[in-house]
C-alpha cells in the first residue's frame, strides 16, 4: 500500500455506528461515531451506513489520503463470502447484499464481515492476543459470542454461525434465552443476565458494572450473583476449551470492564474444571468497543497488499 493510504472501517452495531479511516500499520487515522436509528427500518439503516462511508471516503480525499477498500462490520448472521448481511435483530437486516451495495456507491473493494468475528482478529493481531496463534475471543456483553481465530483468521463455519458460546446450555431448566432454550449461558451469565439476576434478588435495577462493584465492596447478594456468573461462564469457557483447545482467551465485552473481578475469578473456576484439557491463558480484552471497527479496518487490508499480516 502506497504512503497516505487509508481504509475505511464501519463497525455497525444495533444503536451506533463507530467509523474510522485507518492505516495500513492498523492506526487510527480518524474516528467517528453515529446514530444507527435500527428504527426506522432497514433501508433507511443501509442508506447510513453507505453515506457515513462515502462521506469517510471524502474526507480522506479533502485530507490528502487515498481510500483503498471498506470493511464494514454487522452483528447476526453474516455471509462474508457472498457479501450477505443474512439476518440481524439488532439492526433489522434480513438478506441485505451489503457489500454489493456499498461496491456500487464507493467504487472501492469492500470486505463485510461479522462484528464479534472482526473484532476477534483484531484483539489476536493487534490485542490481548497479539503473538498467539490459536485464539478464542469471547464477547460476554448484552448477549454472549465468540469467534475462533487461527492464524490470525476468524472462522465464520459453513453457515457463517460459528462460535455461539452464548447458548451452550449450562443450566439445564435454567432462565429462557432469547432463542427459546432454556439455560443458555448467555441466559445466566450476559451482562444483561446479571442485571436481571439482580433486581429478582433485591428489587433494585443495577448494571452489570454495578453488581462487580457492589461485589468487590462485599455485599453479599451482589457478591452472590457474581459468583454464580463466573461459575457459568467458567463451565462454558470450559467447553470452549474442549472444542477449540485455546492459547489464549481473550475476554471482551461489557462484562470485561470488571477487569480483574472478572478475570481473576474466572481463571481460578476454569481451571478447577479442567481435566486433561491444556489451560488457556485468561487474558482481558485490550482494544475496548474499537475491536469491531479495527478488525473491519483489518479485513479491509486483507483486500489490498501490504495490509497489517499476522505477527507469525
Ligand atoms: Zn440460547
Amino acid at each position: 500500500m502506497s504512503e497516505g493510504a487509508v481504509v475505511i472501517a464501519l463497525d455497525v452495531g444495533g444503536t451506533g455506528i463507530k467509523a474510522a479511516l485507518v492505516r495500513a500499520d492498523g492506526t487510527s487515522q480518524h474516528t467517528e461515531r453515529h446514530a444507527t436509528g435500527a428504527d426506522r427500518g432497514p433501508s433507511a439503516v443501509v442508506e447510513t451506513v453507505l453515506s457515513v462511508a462515502g462521506g469517510l471516503a471524502d474526507k480522506a480525499r479533502a485530507d490528502g489520503l487515498t481510500p483503498v477498500a471498506v470493511g464494514i462490520a454487522v452483528p447476526g448472521v453474516i455471509d462474508e463470502v457472498a457479501g450477505v448481511a443474512v439476518w440481524s435483530a439488532n439492526v433489522g437486516f434480513r438478506d441485505v447484499p451489503l457489500r454489493d451495495l456499498a461496491v456500487a456507491r464507493l467504487g472501492l473493494p469492500v470486505a463485510l464481515g461479522h462484528d464479534v468475528r472482526v473484532g476477534g482478529v483484531a484483539e489476536a493481531r493487534l490485542g490481548a492476543g497479539r503473538g498467539s496463534r490459536h485464539v478464542l475471543f469471547v464477547a460476554i456483553g448484552t448477549g454472549i459470542a465468540a469467534a475462533h481465530v487461527v492464524g490470525g483468521s476468524a472462522y465464520a463455519g459453513a453457515h457463517g454461525a460459528a462460535g455461539e458460546l452464548g447458548h451452550i446450555v449450562v443450566r439445564p431448566g435454567g432462565p429462557r434465552c432469547g432463542c427459546g432454550q432454556l439455560g443458555c449461558l448467555e441466559a445466566v451469565a450476559s451482562a444483561a443476565a446479571v442485571g436481571r439476576r439482580y433486581v429478582e434478588l433485591t428489587g433494585t435495577p443495577a448494571t452489570a458494572a454495578d453488581v462487580a462493584a457492589r461485589a468487590a465492596a462485599g455485599e453479599e447478594l451482589a457478591g452472590q450473583v457474581w459468583r454464580d456468573t463466573v461459575d457459568a461462564l467458567a463451565d462454558g469457557l470450559r467447553t470452549g476449551q474442549a472444542l477449540y483447545d485455546a492459547e489464549v482467551m481473550v475476554i471482551g465485552g461489557g462484562l470485561a470492564e470488571a477487569g480483574a473481578g472478572l478475570i481473576d475469578p474466572l481463571r481460578a473456576a476454569l481451571r478447577a474444571r479442567l481435566t486433561f484439557h491444556r489451560e488457556p491463558r485468561l487474558a482481558r480484552a485490550a482494544l475496548g468497543d474499537e475491536a469491531g471497527s479495527l478488525g473491519a479496518a483489518l479485513l479491509a487490508l486483507d483486500r489490498v497488499e501490504g495490509g497489517v499480516r499476522a505477527p507469525y
